[in-house]
């Protein structure tokens, strides 16, 4: 019996705004605890919350990206639960009537393209943190309760893992584009549930499902619907019933767990938040919204390809993230050489910001710095072999690439007089090459063009080497 594996996502993604949906508190990821608070976002008794606009123009213009129909009139409602984290005891959040549904996300499969429905997205504000000590037991950091937030919930329209991790990185993409939230997962920004099920091949009745919560990488995301896809099967196979329940995955272990069913759910008893007006958004603020929005990546990508004649692949490797893109855009306003600047940003940056443990937005030099190395190249000063070692240099210091060039003495020997020289004695020292080129074989001019670049340390420009030598090992088999 074969199996289809269904899923749908819910994605909370952190706003960022400056201050807090309700209160002036900074938003500031890692302050010291509990020092972004106030009466407010703590919940207390008879303090009044006032909606930030950004918020509502945030959600707006992420419904827009994702092709969502935008609600003229939504409201906010009160999610009553108790928990540690939440001071209010209750989430200020969506129910009924939310800022965005109905959307859709094209991805792209195996070269095909799939879309995949967008329900709703509502706005929220997060929960605080546990910090669970092991000396001090658990404590509480009430620096993210009011931090406005996202939930994008997908329709259950993907299948298999590959293609839950296509959709979580083309919305964490569309978003940062959107420049909505700054999407960094490593602090929490935007966090994945993932809702799994299987069911016969074929079978049109769905399977029940279990939700795995605040996935927040891909790699987790991956391994933990391929683990829970497999359980649920083998599971099946035995005979078992699935049970609606709420797992935890241990991404170190590789296993998912029980944390709660469904029979121990929570009844939230949503009721309409009394203390804030609803929203009501004019057609004529939706479109500015509208109009306001960045470049999205389809958008970018198509423009690329046709605007500067990259390829799918490298247009593609480019638009991946919005700080490469801007990158090479503002080098390419500088120095219109595309596809140069585009191999640079693509091989040898990243494979440097890797060795340095740095992130692109971290990238230690201008724009104007690598349009410089690049002109460098193309008028012949150094070759493409020393560009990469001035590269390596320019992670190290704040030289400009002219500088390093002439600290270090790698501008390249264009000097014709100092290089017959060199070639001439390295033909005399070379006659078995010379009997060889004679013989035919041409591959004996590289070995020559190799031992020149020796000598002069990689500064000889190849091309005025490779005509010098044929001048001279030509003179000398016409003597
Ligand atoms: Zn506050």
């Amino acid at each position: 019996m074969e199996y289809d594996v269904i899923i749908g996502m819910e994605i909370h993604a952190e706003l960022a705004t400056k201050t807090k949906i309700f209160c002036a508190c900074s938003t500031e990821f890692g302050a010291e605890e509990n020092t972004h608070a106030c009466p407010v976002c703590l919940g207390m008794p008879g303090v009044l919350p006032v909606l930030n606009e950004k918020v509502v123009e945030y959600a707006t213009k992420a419904g827009l990206a994702l092709n969502c129909n935008i609600a003229n009139f939504s409201k906010m409602d009160r999610k009553n639960y108790f928990y540690p984290d939440l001071p209010k005891a209750y989430q200020t959040t969506q129910f009924d009537l939310p800022i965005c549904t109905g959307g859709v996300v094209n991805i792209d499969v195996n070269g095909e393209t799939k879309p995949i429905g967008i329900t709703r997205i509502h706005i929220e504000e997060d929960a605080g943190k546990l910090l669970h000590e092991a000396s001090d037991g658990t404590l509480v950091d009430t620096n993210r309760c009011g931090v406005p937030l996202i939930e994008i919930v997908s329709e259950p329209d993907m299948h298999g893992a590959e293609e839950a991790r296509i959709f979580a990185e083309k919305i964490r993409n569309t978003l940062e584009y959107t420049g909505v939230s700054d999407c960094k997962m490593e602090e929490g920004s935007i966090r994945f549930d993932v809702n799994i099920s299987v069911k016969e091949k074929g079978a049109t009745v769905l399977g029940t499902r279990t939700e795995m919560k605040n996935l927040n990488s891909f790699r987790a995301l991956v391994r933990a619907v391929h683990y829970e896809s497999k359980r649920q099967i083998i599971e099946i196979k035995k005979g078992h019933r699935i049970i609606q329940e709420t797992r935890k995955w241990d991404d170190t272990k590789g296993v998912s767990s029980s944390m709660r069913s469904k029979e121990e759910a929570h009844d939230y008893r949503y009721f309409p938040e009394p203390d804030l007006v609803p929203i009501v958004l004019t057609d004529a603020e939706i479109d500015h919204f509208r109009e306001t929005l960045s470049e999205l990546p389809e958008a970018k990508k198509a423009r690329y390809i046709s605007e500067f004649g990259l390829s799918e692949y490298d247009a593609q490797v480019l638009i991946a993230s919005r700080l490469t893109a801007q990158y090479f855009e503002e080098t390419v306003a500088l120095y219109p050489q595309p596809k140069q600047i585009s191999n640079w940003l693509m091989v040898e940056i990243p494979a440097l910001l890797k060795e340095h443990e740095l992130t692109m937005e971290k990238i230690p030099f201008s724009p104007a710095y690598l349009a410089e190395l690049i002109h460098l190249i193309q008028d012949h000063t150094i070759s493409g072999k020393i560009a990469k070692q001035v590269l390596a240099l320019m992670f190290e210091s704040n030289d400009s690439p002219k500088t390093i060039v002439k600290q270090k003495n790698w501008a390249q020997m264009s000097d014709t007089s100092a290089l017959e020289e060199i070639i001439e004695k390295i033909v005399d020292d070379n006659p078995k090459s010379v009997q060889d080129i004679a013989a035919g074989n041409k591959k004996a001019y590289g070995f020559l063009t190799g031992q020149v670049m020796k000598a002069t340390q990689g500064q000889a420009n190849p091309q005025m080497a490779n005509k010098i030598i044929r001048e001279i090992v030509e003179k000398k088999l016409n003597n």
